[in-house]
């Protein structure tokens, strides 16, 4: 046992032998046994089961027989002009976080689906459905719709997307690179590609490997598709169109890191993704790319699938190493960073899905050859996804710096229905939002922040004028409110605060208190998320001129 660990039920577990992950998989199948008494059950403190079965809200919302997910998220809120959840209460007669009382139907809000690109959306059990509808959809008296992601490379070749736009397969560098190469060899391309994280914190990927290189064995290398960012559904179409290339670029990845253990964390809001994973798992068993000994090289690989239970801070990389655990999923202080201790205290490397489904393409045409795309400071492609209010949305691959009007304008073809751009809302909900003036802007970190938004996963969400600022600035702050994971007060409180008074006006009063609210979540949260929610609001309140948040 590490000193470093600071979880105390995960202390008594290791002391005294017990499995947190028993109680955590019994949740995940929806075992009727109170929380508190599968921990007991399995030798741990009852908190060991009722922390996590009411942080998580896949088992904190109510199930009925029929139960049924409604995406509450942005693009799903642009969608339909914010009434998407209001619509299906009515129609399915229940609602959110409720059962019917003949325990027939519940109903729960979720953030999101990874429909942006169709919505509003919804899962009727792990069953889609999506479009305006939607209420019909789920009523019957529709067929459900399952619109397909359009995906199109606007760069020089397809990268992320060379799976699925070219005939470029996957499987084609990994037998060869486990047989006569050495793991520094796909470090160094790696690096020389330059290649950045995807996910939305941008960390060179070399050196995150480099780091938990230095650090002893058993290492583990986490595939991270828990996509929590509303807007952004990339992961979704990679691991459910592709999942060899994400596979891939895993293996590569431990290769590097020679990591024996691999795991693909897969948000709960993506069963098909998950059901697609793990059958691609199976196979790359079966052809010899994980199990012992792959493909005669000595060395072992063993994957598997972890699920997500419904928590945006999840996908941050500690906390969903502490989902993994069994754990409530909040965020661990810093340092120490997971390359030292991570999963279970081993040395872990979580990098995003589409960081790793870059790997096979930079491991077969070499670092320089990605180097070249993007601009000079931030290099390489990114995935963009365009929402549903745009004319032609779907899943855009472009060099870093591509003007976001190029992507609005020209690709994404301007709003559908000739509406009204308002703003476009860029890098998921703690992103940042642009208005319309600004779109000439540079797709890259650099050039996003300096507006006060972030390239973060690269979802564009558009809104038009059925919104009005108000309502995107609350919608803003009921995320925050709700996604916190409550492990520090200047964000589980001032969160909670910024919701209640971006209800009330703007008197001088008021508006003190929003600026206190706003500096204290910027300078005392322990994670990006509370730290970026002041520069949100900001640019929600800028690009719509509201007065009273600076
Ligand atoms: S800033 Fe918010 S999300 Fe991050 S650790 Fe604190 S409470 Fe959790």
């Amino acid at each position: 046992m590490s000193d470093l660990r600071v979880d105390a039920l995960r202390r008594y577990a290791d002391r005294f032998g017990h499995d947190l992950g028993a109680v955590r998989a019994r949740l995940l199948a929806g075992d009727k046994t109170p929380a508190g008494q599968i921990a007991t059950d399995n030798g741990l403190p009852a908190a060991a089961g009722s922390g996590p079965a009411t942080f998580y809200a896949d088992f904190t919302a109510p199930h009925g027989r029929r139960h049924i997910r409604v995406c509450g998220a942005a693009a799903c809120t642009a969608a339909s002009g914010g009434t998407q959840v209001a619509d299906v209460e009515a129609a399915l007669h229940v609602s959110v976080d409720k059962c019917r009382d003949d325990g027939e139907v519940s109903l729960q809000e979720v953030r999101c689906l990874g429909y942006c690109y169709a919505g509003p959306a919804a899962l009727d059990g792990d069953k889609p459905c999506a479009g305006q509808d939607i209420a019909a959809q789920l009523t019957g008296t529709r067929q459900p719709q399952d619109p397909p992601i359009t995906v199109q490379a606007d760069c020089p070749e397809p990268v992320v997307t060379a799976g699925l736009l070219s005939t470029e397969s996957s499987w084609a560098v990994w037998p060869e690179v486990i047989s006569r190469s050495e793991p520094t060899d796909v470090l160094a391309e790696v690096a020389a590609a330059r290649l950045r994280g995807r996910g939305g914190a941008g960390f060179p990927a070399a050196r995150k490997w480099t780091a938990a290189r230095t650090y002893p064995q058993p290492r583990v290398v986490v595939a991270n598709g828990d996509e929590g960012d509303p807007g952004s559904y990339v992961d979704r179409l990679l691991m459910e169109r592709d999942p060899d290339r994400v596979l891939e670029g895993l293996a590569l990845a431990s290769f590097a890191v020679e990591a024996e253990q691999a795991i693909v964390f897969i948000r709960g809001e993506y069963p098909r993704a998950r059901e697609r994973v793990e059958a691609a798992i199976r196979k790359a068993y079966d052809d010899g790319h994980f199990g012992p000994n792959v493909h005669g090289s000595g060395r072992t690989l063993d994957v598997r699938v972890e699920s997500g239970a419904g928590s945006y801070v999840s996908g941050e990389e500690t906390a969903l190493l502490n989902a993994i655990e069994g754990l409530r999923g909040v965020v661990r202080p810093r340092p120490p960073y997971p390359v030292e201790h991570g999963l279970d205290g081993r040395p872990t490397v979580v990098n995003n899905v589409e960081t790793l489904a870059t790997v096979p393409w930079i491991v077969r045409h070499g670092g320089a050859a990605y180097a070249r795309f993007g601009t000079a400071d931030e290099n390489g492609t990114v995935v963009a996804c365009l929402s549903e209010r745009f004319a032609r949305p779907g899943a855009y691959e472009v060099e870093i710096g591509t003007p976001v009007r190029h992507l609005v304008e020209d690709l994404g073809g301007g709003l559908r229905d000739r509406a009204i751009l308002r703003s476009v809302q860029v890098g998921g909900p703690l992103g940042g939002f642009l208005s319309p003036g600004d779109l000439d802007l540079p797709l890259s970190e650099a050039a996003l922040s300096s507006r006060g938004a972030a390239l973060g996963h690269a979802g564009i969400v558009a809104f038009d004028d059925r919104l009005t600022g108000a309502d995107v600035l609350r919608h803003i702050w009921r995320f925050a409110a709700t996604e916190s994971c409550g492990e520090c007060s200047p964000c589980r409180v001032g969160t909670s605060r910024g919701l209640r008074l971006a209800e009330l006006d703007a008197t001088t009063d008021v508006v003190r208190a929003r600026t206190d609210v706003l500096r204290t979540l910027a300078a005392g949260s322990l994670c990006a998320f509370g730290r970026r929610v002041p520069a949100a609001i900001r640019s929600v309140a800028e690009v719509y001129g509201l007065e009273g948040w600076t």
